[in-house]
């Protein structure tokens, strides 16, 4: 016999109306690749933006961990790489000669979050 429904019961499945409305948007999580531009673009670049002093890459290292990145069809995307409890941004220059490389000065984290939030939302470049 079913137990009586009384909306304490943890991991009971949904019914009716209760909960999945928006089944139609994520019907199962489907992989990145597989979606196009799931990645941010950055946003356009505002009028006044910090100019983030970029300088060649000494190279990612074996320990660095991608923590975010732009979307790929673009010519030049980024990448939030941590390091050793630092972050930088990497970015890349796509070119008919190989990728350029360069990348942000690196930063403790919540600075390094920012300065990717600024990227983003067109206050830095
Ligand atoms: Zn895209």
């Amino acid at each position: 016999m079913p137990a009586p429904h009384d909306g304490n019961s943890e991991g009971a499945p949904a019914r009716g109306n209760d909960g999945r409305k928006r089944r139609d948007k994520r019907e199962r999580a489907t992989p990145s690749y597989e979606v196009p531009h799931f990645f941010p673009h950055l946003e356009p670049l505002r009028e006044r933006y910090v100019k983030i002093p970029w300088s060649d890459s000494v190279g990612r290292s074996t320990t660095t961990r991608i923590r975010a990145q732009t979307c790929p069809c673009t010519k030049t995307t980024f990448e939030l790489c941590a390091v050793g409890g630092l972050l930088h941004i990497r970015r890349i220059v796509t070119t008919p000669n190989g990728d350029l490389v360069s990348e942000s000065p690196w930063l403790r984290w919540p600075n390094g979050k920012a300065l990717w939030r600024d990227l983003l939302g067109g206050r830095a470049y």
